[in-house]
């Protein structure tokens, strides 16, 4: 099928368009031998098997920058680049008419000719990291995780959720260094554990492997240091989301983390999907989030602006086996309040900063966005086709995937976050 015939109802048609960058598995097999050498030279210079930023369409990627020098778009030196940085930095005008510039490059049937030797099939492909990683931090906000964590960490609190939760975004700074690109393995980290029965502190493997399903929010403009971001500002600033799972060592994780937080349970590997959603794609998905229970202080009341929600339907498979579906739209705290939360010290954002959203998990079982809750803590197993499970075993591949309603009922897909653990060397 000619690529430009992406299939009705496809949820990567050319209403999507996210963002990656890909390099050729192959050197482009069509140029014959003996072709001149200042060919060959410009060829070299030119060669997509160099990273370059692509654009997914359907199950092909349109080579960006070469289709913009391709119609002579003077984009091409946001997108003729090995990562998403240049497009990020550019600010909220240049994303709305770069993204404008490629759906007239894909609809319109004249450019058809012009483009198609710059679209190559995602088999063919290598998906890289997108974006160079700033600083990277992780909230906490779904209620419905908060409160799992509570009961099964504290269970004779008066209340499963602690004195702040509702009065501010609770998030850790993480490690920028281990974001890796959907596909690359895990390797199961060792660390200090000590169950309450133990009499001293072990070491070894983590036996207590898990996943948090979330959403990254990817930020593009920077902003200056001193200066806090106010909420109305968040489509200023933050230019897209994506899959986000949060691998954790839950042993690890509850020898190391009082009074601090988390440390070396946490930040051996956290996956993202290599592609990035505009969030101009989303405008169909948004939707308020959960009433608010609890007065919100003025620089995080949210009442009079649009809606901070997106409803993105989440589902998370072990080795295929659907585990979970949890629904986004179900979260607290917005993405918006989290970005004016944490610079509202005055912390600067810098291009390529990545938040996660806290684990997903929604009102029900089937909803759960970790094993930590889909097993309480170990306590019940989940049947897969191939054994039970708790936690996480060596050889086991976690994929998690999500759609959002689109514009005229279509569905926009995320592109997917995939990891295999292997064993500790
Ligand atoms: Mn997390």
């Amino acid at each position: 099928m000619p690529p430009f015939d992406v299939p009705e109802g496809d949820p990567f048609g050319p209403h999507n368009l996210p963002y990656g960058v890909f390099s050729l598995n192959e050197p482009p097999t069509n140029t014959p031998a003996g072709t001149r050498t200042g060919h060959m030279t410009e060829r070299t210079t030119e060669s997509p098997t160099e990273r370059t930023v692509g654009v997914r369409l359907g199950d092909h990627v349109l080579d960006a920058g070469a289709a913009a020098r391709a119609l002579g778009s003077p984009y091409a030196g946001l997108l003729a680049r090995p990562t998403l940085n240049p497009l990020l930095a550019a600010g909220r005008t240049a994303w709305s008419d770069v993204r404008r510039a490629l759906t007239a490059w894909v609809t319109v049937p004249a450019h058809r000719e012009t483009l198609e030797p710059h679209l190559h099939p995602l088999s063919e492909v290598t998906l890289h990291l997108p974006f160079d990683v700033a600083d990277y931090v992780d909230f906490y906000a779904s209620e419905n995780h908060a409160r799992n964590v509570g009961q099964i960490f504290r269970p004779d609190a008066a209340d499963s959720l602690t004195p702040n939760w509702k009065h501010l975004p609770i998030g850790y700074h993480g490690r920028s260094g281990t974001v890796v690109v959907s596909g690359t393995e895990v390797v199961r980290p060792s660390g200090q554990r000590k169950a309450p029965t133990d009499a001293d502190p072990l070491f070894g493997p983590s036996v207590r492997l898990d996943i948090e399903a979330e959403v990254g929010f990817v930020v593009g403009a920077p902003s200056p240091m001193g200066t806090p971001v106010p909420l109305s500002a968040f489509r200023d600033h933050v230019f897209g989301l994506c899959l986000l799972n949060d691998w954790s060592a839950r042993d690890i994780q509850a020898w190391e983390y009082v009074p601090l937080g988390p440390f070396l349970g946490k930040s051996f590997a956290t996956s993202v999907s290599a592609w990035i959603t505009p969030l101009d794609a989303l405008t169909d998905a948004q939707v308020a989030p959960p009433s608010r229970t609890h007065p919100l202080l003025p620089y995080l009341d949210d009442s009079e602006d649009e809606p901070g929600g997106y409803d993105l339907r989440i589902s998370v498979a072990i080795n295929g086996h659907v585990v979970s579906e949890p629904p986004f739209s179900t979260m607290y705290w917005t993405a918006a309040q989290q970005l004016t939360h944490m610079t509202v010290n005055g912390a600067s954002l810098r291009t390529g900063d990545l938040y996660g959203s806290g684990t997903v998990s929604g009102p029900s079982e089937s909803e759960r966005g970790s094993l930590l809750e889909l097993t309480w803590n170990g306590r019940d197993t989940l049947d897969l086709p191939d054994g039970k499970r708790t936690f996480l075993e060596d050889g086991d591949e976690v994929t998690m995937t999500a759609w959002a309603p689109g514009p005229g009922g279509t569905r926009v897909g995320l592109g997917e976050v995939t990891g295999r653990i292997t064993p500790t060397p």
